[in-house]
């Protein structure tokens, strides 16, 4: 199994009964294999489809330098032709990206908003960089490690918290009026994590659930600070092939740039390295070139 879902290319070779992909097109592709036809696909969802399969799961993904697209793919036109504006090594970065227009819009965040994102990782800092874009007045965002923290910073955060340092709930009332913030994105699957941000938010607030947690896991959460305060608690997983093509739109036209969080680039025989970059923390979005 070859993994590898955020990736982008030249086609190469085009099946016989293909028509809209010429060879020499440059693409990236939305990464979700869905049937087209049940409830969820029906509506748009498709990354809700009950028969979901993804490429770099379920079929050989983009880590190597070739990647053969699956006929529903084709057909469903989740191949996407890069803009001349786009590299493909920011192009690589379209998925993720549209990810977090997912998680943005599950926000509705009102224009001048606050909103808290818990976690400066990579998917953090795009939902904060996303999260501008839409509007937020005032972008607070928690992370423990401080070099990611200065990062947030330089990528336009309005207000920095290392929670080992100071209290997250205190410190997020105290720059919101004392009410708590009126959204917030979780982007570190950890479920007491989860349940401090949840006081963080103030009375018709919206919680995103952004990042996944180890299946079998458990919250202790106290069922009547959603009740009382008429809390809507999200959550996202990857993004519609519409939220992925509004991602390449704020690439192409520069809205929102992703160099910065591209921070080493390794051939395709040094991914071992690669990844350990990326489990250091010492990387953001290591890339593979094949
Ligand atoms: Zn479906």
């Amino acid at each position: 199994m070859i993994q590898g879902h955020e990736f982008s290319g030249e086609i190469q070779a085009v099946g016989e009964d293909v028509q809209a992909y010429t060879i020499g097109e440059r693409v990236t592709l939305h990464p979700v294999i869905s049937c087209g036809h049940c409830f969820y696909c029906l509506r748009g969802h498709v990354n809700m489809c009950l028969n979901r399969k993804t490429i770099g799961y379920d079929e050989n993904g983009g880590f190597a330098e070739y990647v053969l697209i699956p006929r529903s793919m084709v057909e469903s036109g989740s191949l996407v032709d890069i803009p001349d504006a786009i590299s493909y090594d920011e192009a690589a970065l379209t998925e993720p990206l549209g990810c977090t227009v997912n998680s943005i819009e599950t926000c509705r965040l009102n224009v001048g908003a606050s909103l808290l994102i818990v976690g400066a990782g990579p998917m953090g800092l795009m939902n904060l960089l996303v999260g501008r874009v839409a509007g937020a007045g005032k972008i607070i965002i928690s992370e423990p490690n401080e070099k990611r923290l200065r990062l947030a910073e330089k990528l336009g955060a309005d207000v920095l918290i290392n929670p080992k340092e100071e209290d997250l709930v205190l410190r997020v009332k105290e720059e919101t009026e004392g009410l708590g913030a009126e959204a917030a994105i979780v982007t570190i699957g950890i479920p007491h994590v989860i349940a401090e941000t949840l006081k963080a938010i103030r009375k018709l607030g919206v919680v995103n659930l952004f990042a996944g947690c180890p299946v079998g896991s458990h919250m202790k959460l106290d069922p009547n600070l959603v009740h009382y305060n008429e809390m809507l608690v999200t959550g996202s997983q990857n993004g519609t092939l519409t939220q992925f093509k509004r991602g390449l739109n704020l690439l192409e036209n520069r809205v929102v740039d992703l160099s910065t969080l591209i921070t080493h680039r390794f051939p395709l025989e040094k991914g071992e390295e690669a990844f350990k970059k990326r489990i250091s923390l010492e990387g953001l979005k290591p890339l593979l070139l094949p």
